[in-house]
């Protein structure tokens, strides 16, 4: 007989982008840490765990599946400038700090206690370049009871010296990082070359090996500014596209190949990465903070994409995913305005649904709460709020989104488990 465990609550979630699943004063069983079922009555259950969370509304845990962990320092830094004198001015200096693992010991505690406390558990992050320090993430992040793809950072091509690597040492480093990272179960390695101008054709096409020859996920940018779509046209002028040139090189395994920003994207590569069922990873404030455009939402919901949100800190500044889901519908509204109306805004709901299950799916059976789905929920209460007792579930949600945090958020739970602070001596 496997664990079971009732958790009672006003219970939400959208398992689709069109439909908002809403449970008043119900009771969900999990078992072995994956959702059973919803049920109205209390079910009957013997040698069963009971969480009773009375009104408070339980939602599925965020997805973040784009965000830097190591440019959590830098946040709100830099942004009066446009991409690529941001990253030579602020990030690249940033990232050269985690050299020294002491300086990681020092920033990654304070990362993982925000995600925790906002209730990001499913995420994609780049690491940097180095080795340990990107292992020494992947530890903490396992220990915490996060799940995760961390990437080391690929980059022969850059113009920090500290972090630029050699073809054959990022390669090297690559391949013993993979061999290292083995030992972890719900934190695993993804492929990383920063973007297309940061890595030279061999290490492209070692990457790219390495790909196939692991069955690896692949996380990179695309099509976020267009200094930098303009570079990749001088450096890969044999490339029809931005696209092209990761699929050239085998970085474009299907559906398990994440892709920042895809603002200003070509009709060819919408349809080479419809094909290739890639996840595109929207972040609205990045792509207002960095004044790199406006990604078209509402076309790539409706044409059928994979899409989740990102935090894409530090060029985006707050971790909340609520935040996000909020910038991506007022993101979307300002596309619909100069659009004049031809493009609908997109809704709560749909935003609500890119924030947990769309980019949950890029983990398995996440973010949702369906028969089969990993237990993975929050607790909020919102009490606080003066209305709260009046209005609709539905609505509670929207005002959790426009005016939750940390604070409304009083239980995290993973695969049916309770995770406590990862890092409670540290604020
Ligand atoms: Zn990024």
């Amino acid at each position: 007989m496997g664990r079971s465990v009732l958790i009672h609550g006003d219970l939400l979630y959208a398992a689709t982008a069109q439909e908002l699943s809403v449970h008043p004063d119900s009771w969900m069983l999990v078992e072995e840490g994956k959702v059973e079922g919803i049920y109205e009555q209390k079910p009957e259950i013997e040698n069963c765990e009971i969480r009773d969370y009375g009104k408070q509304l339980i939602i599925p845990v965020f997805a973040d599946i784009h965000i830097h962990s190591v440019q959590y320092g830098q946040r709100g830094l830099g942004m009066n400038v446009e991409l690529l004198p941001w990253l030579s001015t602020y990030t690249f200096k940033e990232e050269a700090r985690f050299e020294d693992l002491e300086y990681g010991k020092k920033v990654f505690p304070l990362l993982l206690n925000e995600l925790w406390s906002l209730g990001s558990f499913n995420l994609c992050t780049f690491s940097s370049k180095h080795l340990e320090s990107s292992l020494m993430l992947m530890d903490m992040y396992e220990k915490a009871g996060f799940r995760a793809y961390v990437g080391k950072v690929n980059m022969d091509c850059c113009d920090e010296p500290r972090l630029k690597e050699e073809c054959d040492i990022s390669f090297a480093d690559t391949k013993e990082w993979l061999e290292r990272s083995k030992q972890y179960k719900n934190v695993k390695p993804i492929i990383t070359p920063r973007f297309a101008p940061s890595c030279t054709e061999p290490l492209l096409r070692h990457l790219g090996d390495l790909v196939q020859e692991h069955d690896l996920p692949v996380q990179t940018h695309l099509n976020e500014n267009f200094g930098e779509i303009s570079w990749v046209q001088e450096l890969f002028p044999d490339s029809e596209n931005y696209y092209d040139v990761y699929r050239q090189y085998n970085l474009n395994p299907k559906g398990r190949t994440v892709l920042a920003h895809c603002i200003h994207n070509t009709d060819e590569e919408l349809e080479a990465m419809l094909e290739d069922e890639v996840f595109v990873a929207h972040c609205p404030a990045s792509n207002i903070n960095l004044s790199s455009g406006i990604m078209p939402l509402r076309e790539m919901i409706d044409a059928g994409f994979n899409i989740g949100l990102g935090s894409d800190i530090g060029a985006g500044d707050r971790l909340f995913m609520g935040t996000a889901a909020v910038d991506a519908i007022r993101s979307s509204k300002l596309y619909s305005m100069m659009s004049e109306d031809e493009v609908d805004p997109v809704n709560y709901v749909e935003a609500f649904y890119l924030a947990t299950a769309g980019g949950g799916a890029l983990f398995g059976d996440c973010g949702k709460f369906s028969e089969g789905s990993s237990a993975d929920y929050l607790v909020v209460d919102d009490k606080c709020w003066p209305a709260s007792d009046r209005i609709s579930l539905e609505e509670r949600l929207q005002q959790f989104l426009y005016l939750g945090g940390a604070e409304q958020i009083t239980e995290r739970c993973m695969r049916g488990e309770i995770v406590e602070k990862p890092f409670p001596d540290v604020c």
